[in-house]
């Protein structure tokens, strides 16, 4: 078959509707592993949109389970649709799939948390960071459970340029609970803004492409979904490394109600604590009084620059985590309060 528009132009013939093919497999949703299947082949097709055009696109689907978003991307017109799922009982259906689509659908029974997906396609579709994405894409309906470790790890890979971005900035459509989703793209001052906020805006350009009520699904889950774009940009927003940015995002974030200040003080030892965020804001010139959530990208940017720098001039900086000086605070008070109990047993 020649390349280009002979590829596009392919329509899966005419198969089982999803729903047979659960009846057809005994593929019951299990409930414990969170399984939600999406069964109307119009809702996705409208999340493969979503994803922007796929002509002729080496196209990385996870946890595609019965299908239903694998038919859609396989009539998208693309060149190849790597699948990899966890569980066996979805492999047979798939194979049908795969069947009815000969040569372009890969199937792989494992793990999306440990999968090299840089090594599964051709090296001729790598491009610089710089230019445009390439023509990959990663697309998925996954457990809640799944995709928001994952995003984490992929956003760390975004940093590295390395993992599904070795080929350069690849575009990801991927599904999260509604709330994790708002999460993602909030914005500086809204409510949801939280720390996923900042790590995924500070790498990618991301968009909530859509919401999709949780009736659609089957079981219904608790919850509606919605369908977040990434895109990684040309230029992070922060050039610091990624654990240095998850320190002070952190930081900042795990006491949201209270000025920033407050958390940015965790990042230094008690002794000199108050000093050190002195210096931190003063430098960064970054307001104490803001809020967590009224914190922009670029505070964040200047935020972490100025540590940088700290860190750079003190190397026991970085390494200091307040929880543990806690932890050993208790201890010495545990201690002496067990000294004090004891002297206070002993006979006058
Ligand atoms: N994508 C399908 C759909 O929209 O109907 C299935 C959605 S269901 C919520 C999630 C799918 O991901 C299941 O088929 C499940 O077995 C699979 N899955 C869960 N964890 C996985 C993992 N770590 N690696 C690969 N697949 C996984």
């Amino acid at each position: 078959m020649a390349a280009g528009g002979s590829l596009s132009a392919f329509r899966l013939p005419p198969l089982p509707t999803i729903r047979e093919i659960i009846k057809l497999f005994r593929l019951h949703a299990a409930k414990q592993l969170s399984q939600n299947f999406l069964l109307d082949l119009r809702l996705t097709d409208k999340i493969v949109r979503k994803a922007g055009t796929l002509t002729n696109a080496y196209v990385y689907e996870v946890g595609p389970g019965p299908g239903g978003i694998t038919r859609s991307i396989l009539n998208a017109g693309v060149a190849e649709l790597l699948v990899v799922e966890k569980d066996s009982r979805f492999l047979p259906g798939l194979q049908m799939l795969s069947d009815a689509a000969p040569g372009k659908l890969r199937i792989v029974h494992g793990d999306v948390l440990t999968f090299k997906i840089e090594r599964a396609f051709p090296e001729s579709l790598k491009r610089h960071w710089e230019d445009d994405p390439p023509n990959v894409h990663i697309i998925g309906n996954l457990p809640f459970s799944v995709s928001t470790p994952l995003i984490i790890k992929w956003l760390e890979n975004v940093s590295r340029r390395d993992g599904p971005f070795a080929y350069g900035r690849t575009q990801m459509t991927l599904t999260f609970q509604k709330e994790v989703a708002e999460r993602l793209t909030a914005t500086t001052g809204s409510k949801q803004r939280s720390r996923l906020s900042i790590m995924a805006q500070y790498l990618c350009s991301v968009q909530h492409a859509l919401t999709i009520p949780g009736r659609a699904f089957v079981p219904k889950p608790e919850v509606d979904v919605g369908v977040v774009r990434f895109t990684p940009l040309t230029q992070p927003r922060i050039e610091q490394p990624f654990q240095l940015v998850e320190k002070v995002v952190q930081n900042v974030f795990q006491f949201r109600r209270k000025y920033c200040h407050r958390g940015l003080g965790m990042l230094f030892p008690e002794a000199q604590r108050v000093e050190s965020t002195g210096k931190l804001l003063q430098l960064a010139d970054v307001d104490p009084t803001l809020r967590p959530s009224q914190l922009s990208v670029s505070h964040f940017k200047s935020l972490c620059d100025v540590y940088r720098k700290m860190c750079d001039e003190d190397p026991h900086l970085f390494a200091y985590n307040f929880r543990e000086e806690l932890k050993q605070n208790k201890s010495k008070n545990q201690e002496k309060e067990d000294e004090e109990s004891y002297r206070l047993q002993l006979p006058p």
